[in-house]
C-alpha cells in the first residue's frame, strides 16, 4: 500500500557536497533567483497552500543554512544568531496539518536544523562558544577543533496486537478521548526491535513474540527519527505503569476505522493525520 505519512516527501535535494565546497555555495547565495523561507519564530507563512519564499538577499556566512534545492532553485534558511529554542503550539500543529506531506517535511528540516542551532551554542567538548559550520548543517568550536552535527533522536512508536486487537494507550497530556499507539526513546545499545518489547514490557507489561518494520518519520519537536512497528504478542494480559499511562485498552479493527473516519460514536480519538501513529493504523487495517 501506499502510506500517507507526515513531513515526508519533501521536493529538497539536498546537494550535500555543496555543503562543504565555499565557492559552489557562494554561487548559490549569488543566483539571483534563490529563495529564502519565510519563518518568524519558527512559525512558516503559508501562501497558495504551501511554504512562502521571498528573493534570498546576502547573509553573513554564519546566518546561512542551505536547505538545497527545489525545481532546481537553490532554497535557503536564515540561522537566527539570537533565536531561542523553538515552542510547539496547537497553532502551528494546525497550519501543519493543512500543508502537504511534502511542504511538512521541508519545513521540519529547516525548523530542526534552526533549533538545534538555538540549543546548542557551546561546544559540548569544551564549553566555548562555537559557530555555524558548513552552511549550516554542522557547528564548529573555534577553540578545540570539534564538529558538532545536528542530532536525530530515534524513538519506537508500536502497536501491540494480539488476536485480531490492538493494545492503545493514553498518556495524561493527550486531548481528551484520545488514544495512541505506545511509544518511546530507544535507548544506547539497544537495537529497534529491543526497544519496542522494552517499551510493550515497561508500561503494558506485555510480551513481544516477534517485531516488524512498518514506517518512519522525522518529527521536528525537536528532531526525532519516529520508527513505527507491528508487535506480536504472546498474550493480551496487560499491567500498565501508570506513570507512563493513565489507560490503555483493546481495540479490533472496526473500533480503529471509526476513530480514524473522526465517527462521533468512536471509542476513541485517533491521533491527527500528520502524526506517524495514524498512518500505523492505516497500515494495521490494511493488513486486516
Ligand atoms: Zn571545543
Amino acid at each position: 500500500m501506499n502510506l500517507y505519512v507526515g513531513f515526508t516527501g519533501s521536493p529538497l535535494d539536498r546537494i550535500e557536497p555543496v555543503r562543504r565546497d565555499a565557492e559552489a555555495l557562494a554561487t548559490l547565495a549569488a543566483n539571483p533567483a534563490a529563495l529564502l523561507l519565510e519563518m518568524e519564530d519558527y512559525v512558516p507563512r503559508v501562501a497558495n497552500g504551501g511554504l512562502a519564499w521571498r528573493p534570498f538577499t546576502p547573509l553573513p556566512p554564519e546566518q546561512i543554512l542551505l536547505l538545497g534545492l527545489i525545481e532546481g532553485i537553490p532554497r535557503f534558511a536564515r540561522i537566527d544568531p539570537e533565536a531561542v529554542a523553538a515552542k510547539r503550539t496547537p497553532e502551528l500543529m494546525a497550519l501543519l496539518d493543512n500543508l502537504s506531506t511534502g511542504e511538512a517535511g521541508t519545513y521540519a528540516t529547516a525548523r530542526s536544523v534552526l533549533d538545534w542551532h538555538a540549543r546548542h551554542r557551546f561546544c559540548a567538548n569544551c564549553g566555548a562558544s562555537s559557530q555555524p559550520h558548513h552552511a549550516g548543517w554542522a557547528r564548529l568550536c573555534p577553540s578545540c577543533g570539534t564538529e558538532h552535527y545536528p542530532r536525530t533522536d530515534p524513538v519506537v512508536i508500536m502497536l501491540a496486537e494480539y488476536d485480531g486487537r490492538v493494545l492503545v494507550g493514553r498518556q495524561p497530556g493527550f486531548a481528551p478521548g484520545r488514544y495512541s499507539a505506545l511509544a518511546g526513546f530507544v535507548e544506547v545499545g539497544e537495537s529497534i526491535e529491543e526497544a519496542v518489547a522494552r517499551e510493550l514490557r515497561e508500561e503494558a507489561g506485555v510480551i513481544a513474540t516477534s517485531v516488524r518494520y512498518v514506517a518512519s518519520q522525522p518529527w521536528p519537536f525537536p528532531s526525532q527519527l519516529m520508527i513505527a512497528c507491528i508487535a506480536t504478542l504472546a498474550d493480551d494480559v496487560v499491567t500498565l505503569d501508570l506513570a507512563e499511562l493513565e489507560d490503555a485498552k483493546w481495540v479490533n479493527r472496526d473500533q480503529v476505522a471509526a476513530a480514524l473516519a473522526g465517527d462521533a460514536d468512536a471509542i476513541f480519538g485517533a491521533p491527527p493525520r500528520y502524526a506517524i501513529a495514524n498512518s500505523l493504523f492505516r497500515a494495521w487495517l490494511a493488513e486486516g
